[in-house]
């Protein structure tokens, strides 16, 4: 970046809130997805003019803007790949009003979701979104990405929970979207636009989120299973007649990686797991887990079913299914996560086709995730030193792009497109529908200077502004 726009940036933001020294621009250059691409300066704003007028700055120059959360994202999106500006968003942190009448919060984008979450339920309210990364991802990077979690079973996904959002445009405008009451259709849904679209379209700055009652009652249960198919094949069959708020799958060797945070030893034989939880009020959970406990009965062959003992006991199994994605890296140094979804039915299709692809490609997958929503999380482990293993590596992984596809899946449920799935786009999407995405983005940010690179493959060259 030229001296001059440095400086410019300098008078919006001041001296202390502009980062350029080599060191400090190194950790905002890379996030979840492994790659790394160095910015050109960093920008700590506090308010939304601030960032309005850092992007009417941007538009006109140009450069490019990458807003950031707390770069958690699995999919390259807060990566400066065209060079330019980062936008941490980390200073606008604030929880600005909990509305307990209307059951309605407003907050700024860096708040992380576990202190919101953690804040909300001290007053009996519950945002129900709840990421594995929740206890740092931020609400910015959640809209950015319509992040979900475990509890989408039964409560569904970030944008559920979106009422209306605060948004700088790439040429610096700002726009109130949505309302902050139970119901509204006027004008068309651009809440739901930018929620999902990866900082792509706009930043930002405020968010208002609907609550819900905080549940009163929790059961946690663990189904011990003698191999994948049969853990898997039990989901369609449980989400059939129950409406758990979690069912979460982990395979032999997800488990493995965490066995030392597990607060039980699997018995013998146990080839994968389903975690499964039933809330409500007290009495509603009872009648659940009865009832679910006669449907497992059913199926004798099960290995074993255990309920935790205590909430210490159920957060510790929490503990350990949050820590299987970093613990993977105990296999090998390099992962490439994909979080596709299939229809709940056809989840032991997919993950039979996984066990063919590690052999066929002489690879180690572990499969572990969302098995409640058919959001199944694919790891393939590999050494990116040895271009061998990285070749099959991307082969099997193209192969799995396509046997989703196949199996009416998609190809990502919670971390999107961002940078490493914009070629596999038009596996999913028809010409007519690329061209008019392409056409909003055009719309909204005809100079392409906001998150260029990300979404669509388009060629982005870094300039010297
Ligand atoms: C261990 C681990 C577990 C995870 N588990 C889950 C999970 O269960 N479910 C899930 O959905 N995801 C999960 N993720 C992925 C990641 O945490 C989510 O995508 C999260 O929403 C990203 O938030 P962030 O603040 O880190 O955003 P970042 O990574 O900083 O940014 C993500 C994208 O959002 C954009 N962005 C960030 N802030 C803004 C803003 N204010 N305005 C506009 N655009 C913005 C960025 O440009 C980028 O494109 C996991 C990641 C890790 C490392």
């Amino acid at each position: 970046m030229k001296h001059e726009t440095l400086h410019k940036l300098k008078s919006i933001v001041g001296n202390n809130r502009l980062a350029t020294a080599r060191e400090e621009l190194l950790c905002y250059s890379y996030d979840g997805a492994g790659r790394e691409y160095l910015p050109e300066a960093v920008v700590f704003p506090e308010s939304t003019e601030e960032i309005s007028a850092i992007m009417k700055l941007a538009n006109s120059t140009p450069f490019p803007v990458v807003p950031r959360g707390a770069g958690s994202g699995m999919t390259g999106g807060a990566l400066a790949v065209a060079g330019g500006l980062v936008i941490a968003l980390s200073r606008m942190n604030r929880i600005l009003e909990i509305d307990e009448l209307n059951q309605v919060a407003v907050v700024e984008p860096g708040v992380i979701t576990g202190t919101l979450r953690e804040t909300l339920q001290a007053r009996g309210l519950y945002y129900p979104p709840d990421p594995a990364s929740l206890k740092f991802c931020t609400m910015g990077g959640n809209v950015a990405e319509c992040a979900g979690g475990p509890s989408a079973v039964k409560y569904g996904v970030t944008r559920d929970y979106v009422l209306g959002l605060e948004v700088v445009l790439p040429d610096g405008g700002i726009i109130q979207t949505g309302v902050r009451t139970a119901k509204g259709v006027v004008g068309y849904d651009l809440t739901r636009l930018f929620t999902g679209s990866e900082g792509t379209l706009g930043i930002i700055t405020k968010i208002t989120v609907r609550l819900i009652p905080y549940p009163a009652s929790r059961k946690t249960f663990l189904i011990l299973c003698r191999s994948i198919f049969q853990a898997t094949s039990l989901v369609a069959g449980i989400l059939s007649k129950h409406r758990p708020c979690t069912l979460e799958y982990m395979d032999r060797t997800a488990l493995e990686i965490v066995s030392g945070k597990l607060p039980f030893t699997p018995a013998p034989g146990t080839e994968a797991i389903l975690l499964l939880e039933v809330d409500g009020d007290a009495l509603e959970v009872d009648i659940q887990a009865a009832s679910l406990g006669k449907f497992l009965a059913t199926n004798n062959d099960l290995l074993a079913i255990m309920e935790a003992e205590s909430p210490e006991e159920a957060a510790a199994l929490w503990s350990a299914r949050r820590s299987v994605s970093p613990a993977a890296f105990s296999l090998k140094p390099h992962k490439i996560s994909e979080d596709v979804v299939v229809p709940r039915s056809r989840i032991p299709e997919l993950v039979s086709f996984t066990e063919g692809l590690a052999a066929e490609h002489d690879l180690t997958i572990f499969t572990f995730g969302h098995a409640g929503d058919g959001n199944i999380h694919v790891n393939i482990m590999l050494d990116k030193s040895l271009p061998r293993e990285v070749a099959r590596a991307e082969k099997a992984r193209a192969s799995l792009f396509r046997q989703v596809i196949r199996l009416s899946g998609t190809l990502s449920g919670e971390h999107g497109i961002g940078l490493t799935k914009a070629e596999f786009l038009p596996l999913e999407l028809d010409k007519t529908s690329l061209t008019v995405m392409q056409g909003i983005k055009k719309f909204f940010d005809p100079n392409n200077i906001l998150n260029p690179g990300k979404m669509f493959v388009t060629q982005c060259h870094k300039k010297n502004n």
